[in-house]
């Protein structure tokens, strides 16, 4: 990418939390964090809440929470402060106000009246002529006494900026040369009649004032950069201080459509709450649209760093491939040495209400995790799979009652509960060979009918962590107990 001499980059990721931050936003600010990382440059990370209809409180915590979750430390921004601060627009006004009124002083920017009933029939009519929509310069140049005649009525103004005729270039570090006509970049608002400013404002001053070098973003913003040049332009700034574009292409759904809530899931915390590790997600966000030039589907975030360059980002959308993030998690989940696994684990119980998190239920967990590493893909299976060890009142799934019901079942239960009563030592092996040598051996079972009714008497399901380890934990009277159980049914 584009990078002046001597000049250490410093990459923003800039979102407005009008909601939960989605996997496109978390792609961004993933390539944004790597590119900073890997030039040894700065990432800084600012809070776009100028819109107050739809940012909340909530949401910009959630922002900071999730970006720390996935391990994206940021040098400049909220909590950490930085010599740019503050980093949350909405306290930033003074600043965006300074500089339009400074607009409105040069004839850069000037009062629009128009009312939005106005403007929609401006466009109506656009849409009948079939020209393209937009403002049509209305208010451009009005006199003192047109503005002094719309403001006897009441109206209030929007600030609007004076797009010159002609169209403006720039290179996108990923498609190359752009120009927009400036016959579609109608003159913009900066700021609204309550005197809040609009993004197209906020987002240009701030990156300059924040002296931002590169600007990675979605491509949905692709439309607003001649707007933001314009600013810059207004604002005073040498072309050779402009920060380097690069837009991202969309992440796609299955459908080829643009991802959404509609064609897949889309918000982070979705993913958090059923047990992606943050690993995994970068891990497959990272290899969406950017291949370091190799097929692998593995990464790490030191590997990411070391290899993230512009250059390779892929022009095309990337398609978003849920099967390929639950392997990769499933990989991740493997990978974990153990105290990892019941670290991140825990939580998962507790809230599913297995575990109450003591001690003692901790110790048994940690015993238990081995069993089910292998064959999990999400933390959020742990519980059912573990609750067998921890419930009080003991009860068969409704579904599997049936399977330990019939006189077969019974008679392997009545079997198996003779021959592990007199079993001295209670571990797996001495479980295991016990049960092989009566039922199998003797008896002439097959493995499969056997150890389901004993699984289910003692687990309460035909889905459960392997079946000698688990009675293992369950402990001997606990099993021998359940085994009585079931054939009282
Ligand atoms: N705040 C903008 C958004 O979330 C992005 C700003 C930018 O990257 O330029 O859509």
């Amino acid at each position: 990418m584009t990078q002046a001499i001597g000049k250490k980059v410093k990459v923003r990721f800039a979102p407005s939390p009008t909601g939960d931050l989605h996997v496109g936003n978390i792609r961004t600010a993933l390539f944004d964090w790597a590119y900073a990382r890997h030039t040894g440059g700065t990432f800084l990370f600012r809070i776009e809440d100028t819109d107050t209809t739809r940012v909340t409180d909530e949401y910009i915590k959630a922002a900071i929470d999730t970006l720390k979750w996935l391990g994206l430390n940021w040098d400049e921004g909220p909590e950490v402060g930085g010599e740019n601060g503050p980093y949350l627009q909405s306290q930033r006004l003074d600043i965006y106000a300074h500089w339009a009124a400074k607009f409105l002083e040069q004839g850069d920017a000037y009062y629009c009246y128009c009312s939005p009933d106005e403007l929609e029939a401006v466009r109506e009519a656009q849409r009948k002529a079939n020209e393209a929509p937009g403002y049509n310069g209305h208010c451009r140049d009005l006199t003192p006494d047109q503005i002094g005649a719309f403001k006897a009525q009441g109206r209030e103004g929007v600030v609007r900026m004076r797009m010159p005729d002609g169209s403006t270039t720039f290179i996108d570090e990923i498609r190359g040369e752009v120009t927009f006509d400036h016959k579609f970049v109608p003159d913009f608002v900066l700021v609204r009649a309550d005197g809040s400013p609009l993004y197209t404002l906020a987002v240009a001053v701030d990156d300059i004032l924040m002296k931002v070098t590169h600007v990675l973003r979605g491509e949905d913003l692709l439309s607003s950069t001649p707007r933001q040049i314009r600013v810059y332009q207004a604002m005073g700034v040498a072309q050779s201080e402009y920060p380097a574009f690069a837009h991202l292409p969309f992440v796609m759904g299955q459908d080829n459509a643009k991802l959404s809530k509609r064609n897949g899931e889309v918000s982070i915390a979705w993913y958090r709450e059923q047990g992606y590790l943050p690993e995994a997600i970068c891990n497959y966000l990272a290899l969406l649209g950017w291949s370091p030039g190799d097929d692998r589907e593995n990464i790490s975030m030191k590997e990411l760093t070391e290899l993230f360059t512009v250059e390779k980002v892929h022009s095309s959308p990337a398609r978003f491939d849920m099967k390929k993030l639950e392997a990769i998690n499933g990989d991740k989940i493997r990978a974990l040495p153990l105290e990892e696994f019941a670290k991140w684990s825990i939580p998962f119980l507790i809230k599913a209400e297995v575990i109450t998190g003591t001690e003692e239920e901790v110790s048994l967990v940690t015993r238990a995790l081995p069993l089910i590493q292998e064959r999990i893909v999400k933390l959020d299976e742990a519980p059912a799979l573990l609750k067998f060890l921890f419930v009080k009142d003991f009860v068969i799934d409704q579904e599997a009652v049936a399977k330990v019901a019939d006189e077969q079942a019974k008679n392997i239960l009545r079997r198996a509960l003779q021959d592990l009563e007199l079993l001295t030592t209670w571990d797996h092996l001495s479980i295991e060979s016990a049960l092989r040598a009566s039922l199998i051996e003797e008896l002439g079972l097959k493995p499969r009918i056997a150890f389901t009714a004993l699984r289910i008497a003692t687990t309460g399901s035909t889905i459960s962590p392997p079946l000698f380890e688990s009675m293992e934990l369950l402990g001997k009277e606990a099993s021998l107990a359940r085994i009585s159980l079931a054939l009282s049914l």
